[in-house]
């Protein structure tokens, strides 16, 4: 296999971000007259989707708790939206189906959804639930519900066929993907400047202008051999500083490991 010595961008990593930034960084560059996806080169150490990407469960919904993510999910199912087919994605909506406990979270999620006029139906009490979920499902049983929340979109998508799509959207308009090419450090502009010049691989080196790091759980590494900052001071809810706090701390599961102790945290 031959790599180019040179790419304007280099993106590391051949997963769901790596190839989607490829992808839109194409676009931008031909609408802006800049350049195209010919100017990008994408590496993987293994092969696309080889990573979280290739083994996600593939549920594709606007129901995480952070306010903040409402409206970047909202963004990221319009964008599943613009093709279903090349991305394997199966528009069935999504249900949230939920005990008391979560009663009040589930319905402050439906309100921050009603205020960015992402579509879903909010159904409360034990009786208006099991009523809901028996005209879907004649056979429903489940007991204690007293919360649904009903996403009109989202669903779930294919894994490793939509990632492979994604490839194909970035090939298509130009955009080089090369696999089995592990990253192995980075060489830095002479003098003062801290920026990266090229990237160094176990296939040789790449000479570019940026650089985008989408390596999904390896990114310690990645950062360690930018010898960006291994530690970080937090302030807690209370104002006091904790100094020292590791930037990344791997908790469970990495790639190879098969069993966890169920008390390890
Ligand atoms: C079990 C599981 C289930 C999940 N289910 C869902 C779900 O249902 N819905 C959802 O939205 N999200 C889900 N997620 C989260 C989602 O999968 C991840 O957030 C997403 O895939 C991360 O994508 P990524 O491109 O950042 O990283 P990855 O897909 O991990 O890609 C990183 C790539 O970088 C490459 N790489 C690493 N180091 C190097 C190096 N030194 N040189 C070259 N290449 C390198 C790797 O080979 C890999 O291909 C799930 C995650 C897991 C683990």
């Amino acid at each position: 296999m031959s790599i180019p010595g040179k790419s304007r961008y280099v993106i590391v990593g051949a997963g769901i971000h790596g190839l989607s930034t490829a992808w839109k960084l194409s676009e931008l560059l031909s609408a802006s007259g800049k350049g195209s996806g010919k100017d990008i080169l994408v590496i993987d150490k293994s092969h696309i989707a080889a990573g979280a990407s290739g083994i996600a469960c593939g549920v594709i919904r606007n129901n995480y708790f952070q306010p903040a993510m409402r409206e970047l999910m909202a963004h990221s199912v319009d964008v599943w939206e613009t093709d279903p087919e090349a991305f394997h994605y199966h528009p069935v909506g999504y249900m949230q189906i939920s005990h008391e406990g979560m009663h009040e979270d589930i319905a402050s999620i439906y309100e921050q959804q009603k205020a960015i006029g992402y579509e879903s139906d909010f159904i409360e009490g034990k009786s208006q639930c099991t009523d809901y979920m028996k005209g879907l499902f004649s056979d429903w049983r489940a007991e204690g519900i007293t919360s649904v929340l009903h996403e009109k979109r989202g669903g779930y998508a294919n894994n490793k066929a939509s990632i492979a799509g994604l490839a194909e959207k970035a090939r298509a308009l130009g955009v080089q993907i090369e696999t089995g090419v592990s990253v192995t450090g980075f060489k830095g502009a002479n003098g003062s400047s801290s920026a990266i010049t090229a990237v160094k691989t176990d296939q040789g080196s790449i000479e570019c202008e940026e650089v985008v790091i989408a390596a999904g759980p390896w990114v310690k590494t990645l950062w360690d051999m930018m010898e960006l900052p291994s530690e970080v001071s937090i302030k807690s809810a209370d104002g006091s500083m904790h100094e020292g706090i590791p930037t990344w701390r791997y908790w469970c599961l990495q790639e190879g490991v098969l069993g966890v102790d169920p008390d390890l945290q």
